[in-house]
Parts: structure tokens; C-alpha cells; sequence
């Protein structure tokens, strides 16, 4: 199709929709190429170009309809592209470019899927079709082009109409969501206050067991007290019964006195330890802080435990000291020590008790290692309750109260550090005390 005179931009626009409807386009996009195509046609001819138009139908890949509007006159590229810019928003692609010879503007537009094939025959057809068409006259146009416009006004407002409709299910939506948040926020609300009364009741449980415990611990102070004298009192007496001095007693007498005399001392044992483990618990022990030298402390031991090690089956080791020094409360120490080696040796019947002493990271570790015989996992933290014995166990030597432990732990905590255990049933123990190189 020529493209000379103002005219032939009717023609251009009449037949351009009417090939893009033979091509199988729909309605809208008859018009959107149409416009196009008269726009191109505008601004070329203002731009003093006369051109030629021809369509193409690119069948390879997606369908397209393509139209090249050719210029035999080279112009200016860039403004063209420019004036142009609007224009590409109809189609699908828009190029305007150098041809040979001269300007030329592609565009091309996608077929819709029920398109009918463009075969060579379908071609022929449309060709002959056009040529038949007899461009109406610019009045004839411009009624089209109302009508056109009309439907694209209509088009809009129900486009208009939808938004409206959506807006509104939006607020409605909005309203829900607000709604569900209020009532959520207003669920957490009444959850956090029960959480906070929770708190408090908590708080107010925790003050009524330390005043518990706190009575506790006074009360086995004092009876443990007030049992000392005269536990010691029945002792002296039974020794005195005992003694060669004395009135001579028949055996059987004599019998019955070591008898009260040794549950006297067991008695005194455990009134001792009670209250050792209540002036613990009180917090009445205040340890006294020194630089205490571990190589007397492990002598100390030596000497005073090796009595009690007498079975050639079991070695007593205390190892030297590698650590030589260390800021603690000597005689707390020395407690806790003398209370694990009397246990060791007391469930050890043969193999070794050994204590050694050295620095872990930040710390200091005393271990007693022990032979004997052990102690079943489950029951690891149950022996540092009081009176906790694991049942079947019997000492080798002595008795004991169940309170050792729990008062070693508690000394060790005075003292900063920790006190836990390792063992396993028939291959023996090893109980670790860890305290703070530099107490705070
Ligand atoms: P006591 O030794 O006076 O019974 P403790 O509190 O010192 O009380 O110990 C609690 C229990 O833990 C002991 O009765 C014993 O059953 C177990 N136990 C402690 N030390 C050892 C050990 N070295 N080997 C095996 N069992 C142990």
C-alpha cells in the first residue's frame, strides 16, 4: 500500500484492520494495529517521508503478523524513535531503523491460538479480498473510529466498575484482617498478663521454700546442737564404765557398754555431720581466702587418710601436687577432699584410690579415682541428696550417714567451683572437684 498523501492514512488504517481481522486477530487488536499503523503514517508523512506499506505473516515459532513501512528517504532515526515511543504500546515490538534504502518502521503483533493457519492459499485469499475493498470515505472513518472509541470507553468503565469492586472486597478484607489482629493482640494481651500474675506466684512460692528451707536448716542447727552435749555426755560416761580404774564390770556388762558407747559415736557422727551440712545450707560460711599450698594440704591428707587405706589390696596414692598454689579456703578443701578419699577407700576392696590435682581451662580439678565399686548412672545425682545411700552398697569400712556428699558440694559451691562424678558399676569412680583458679 502507497503512503503519499494525508488520504492514503484512511486507506493505510481501513485496510490494516482489515488484514489484521483476515489474519484471525480479535476485535481489540484489529484496532490497536490499525492505530498504530495510522500513527506511523502521520508521523512520517509530517516528517515529509512517503513510504510504502507491506504486511508479512511469520509462520516459524509463534505466529506473528508483521508490517514494515518503508521509506525510500533516510530521516532523523532518533527523532523518530521519539515521536514513536507511544506507539510501541499497541504491538508487541516496534523498530525503526536504517532499511535499505532509506527509513523503515517494523512492527509486529502476536496471532491469537484460534487463528487460522496462514497457509499460501489463505494468503491468496486475504490478497484477493483487499483488493476487492473499496476504502470508505474520511467520514466513513471517523464514524469507525467513534465506534471504536465508544467500545474503548465502555471497556474502560467496566474496567473502572471492577477496580471499584475489588477495592471494596480489599477494604473488606483489610476490615477482617484488622479485626483478627485486634483480637489476637488482645489474646496475647490477656495471655501475657496471666503470665506475669504466673510470675508472681512463682516469685511468692520461691520466697515461701527459701524460708522453709531456711527454718529447716536453723532447726537441725539447733537440735543438732543441743544433741552434741549430751551425746558426748553418754560417751564419757560409757568410757568411764570401761575404764580399768573403775569398778571392774562382768563381761557381759562390759559388752553392753562398747555397745553404747560405739551407737553413741555413730550418734555423735551424725549429729556432728548434720550439723556441718545445716551451717552450710544457712550460709553462715564465710570461707577465709588464702594462698593455700596444695603440696601441705595433699601431705595433710596423706598422713591423716593412710590409717584408714590399711588393705594391702588397695593402694592409697596421693600424687604430688602440679599445681603448687591456689586462693581457697584451706580447711573448706581439705573437708571436701578427706570426705571423697574416706568414701573411696570406704567402697574400694581392692585396686587403688588415687588423688591428683590439675588446671582445666579457667580451673583447677582435684580428682579422686577410685577402683571399687561404683556407683549405676541413674543414681549419679541422687547420692548428693541427703541421707541418699545407694541400696545394696556396703561400706568396706565404717558407716556412713549419707550427708558426705551433699555437704561436699555445698562447701564446693561456697567455694566457687563444682563437684560431680564419673562412674560405672564394678570398674569404680572418679569424683571431680573443679574450683576457680582466681575466685571472684
Ligand atoms: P555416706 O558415705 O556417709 O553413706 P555420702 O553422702 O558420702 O554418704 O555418700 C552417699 C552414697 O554414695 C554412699 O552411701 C554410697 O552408696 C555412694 N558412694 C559415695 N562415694 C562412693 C564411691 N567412691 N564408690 C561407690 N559408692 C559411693
Amino acid at each position: 500500500m502507497p503512503l503519499r498523501v494525508e488520504q492514503d492514512i484512511f486507506v493505510v488504517r481501513q485496510l490494516g484492520r482489515e488484514v489484521a481481522r483476515a489474519a484471525g486477530m480479535e476485535q481489540q487488536d484489529q484496532t490497536r494495529l490499525a492505530t498504530a499503523l495510522s500513527e506511523v503514517g502521520r508521523v512520517l508523512l509530517a516528517a515529509g517521508h512517503s513510504a510504502d506499506v507491506v504486511f508479512e505473516a511469520e509462520l516459524n515459532g509463534v505466529p506473528r503478523l508483521r508490517v514494515a513501512v518503508v521509506s525510500p528517504q533516510s530521516g532523523n532515526i532518533a527523532e523518530l524513535k521519539l515521536q514513536l515511543g507511544q506507539v510501541g504500546r499497541l504491538v508487541d515490538t516496534l523498530e525503526v531503523g536504517d532499511g535499505e534504502p532509506g527509513t523503515v518502521v517494523w512492527m509486529a503483533r502476536r496471532l491469537p491460538a484460534s487463528a487460522p493457519r496462514l497457509t499460501p492459499e489463505r494468503m491468496d485469499e486475504i490478497r484477493a479480498g483487499l483488493s476487492e475493498h473499496v476504502p470508505g470515505t474520511p467520514l466513513d472513518e471517523l464514524s469507525v473510529q467513534n465506534q471504536q472509541l465508544i467500545a474503548a470507553l465502555n471497556e474502560v468503565r467496566a474496567q473502572r466498575d471492577d477496580l471499584a469492586r475489588l477495592n471494596a472486597e480489599l477494604e473488606e478484607t483489610n476490615r477482617g484482617v484488622m479485626a483478627l489482629y485486634n483480637q489476637l493482640s488482645q489474646e496475647l494481651e490477656e495471655t501475657n498478663r496471666g503470665v506475669v500474675a504466673l510470675y508472681a506466684e512463682l516469685d511468692e512460692k520461691s520466697e515461701q521454700l527459701r524460708t522453709a528451707s531456711e527454718a529447716k536448716s536453723r532447726f537441725l542447727a539447733n537440735v543438732s546442737h543441743e544433741l552434741r552435749a549430751p551425746v558426748t555426755a553418754v560417751i564419757g560416761l560409757a568410757r568411764l564404765l570401761n575404764d580399768p580404774a573403775s569398778d571392774p564390770l562382768a563381761d557381759e556388762q562390759r559388752r553392753q557398754v562398747e555397745l553404747i558407747s560405739s551407737s553413741a559415736g555413730d550418734l555423735l557422727t551424725l549429729v556432728n555431720d548434720l550439723l556441718d551440712l545445716a551451717k552450710a545450707e544457712a550460709g553462715r560460711m564465710e570461707p577465709e581466702w588464702a594462698e593455700v599450698d596444695l603440696r601441705a594440704v595433699f601431705g595433710q591428707l596423706r598422713g591423716t587418710l593412710r590409717p584408714l587405706a590399711t588393705r594391702p589390696e588397695v593402694d592409697f596414692v596421693v600424687e604430688e601436687p602440679s599445681v603448687p598454689m591456689l586462693r581457697t579456703d584451706e580447711l573448706l578443701l581439705t573437708r571436701v577432699l578427706r570426705n571423697l578419699l574416706t568414701n573411696a577407700i570406704k567402697f574400694t576392696a581392692e585396686g587403688e584410690v588415687r588423688l591428683a590435682v590439675r588446671t582445666v581451662d579457667d580451673d583447677v580439678e582435684f580428682t579422686v579415682v577410685d577402683t571399687g565399686t561404683g556407683i549405676p548412672p541413674e543414681l549419679h545425682e541422687r547420692i548428693f541428696e541427703e541421707f541418699y545411700q545407694v541400696p545394696g552398697s556396703r561400706a568396706i569400712t565404717g558407716k556412713g550417714t549419707g550427708l558426705g556428699l551433699p555437704y561436699a558440694r555445698r562447701l564446693a559451691g561456697i567455694l566457687g567451683g563444682g563437684l560431680r562424678v564419673a562412674s560405672t558399676p564394678g570398674r569404680g569412680s572418679t569424683f571431680t572437684l573443679a574450683l576457680p583458679v582466681n575466685p571472684s
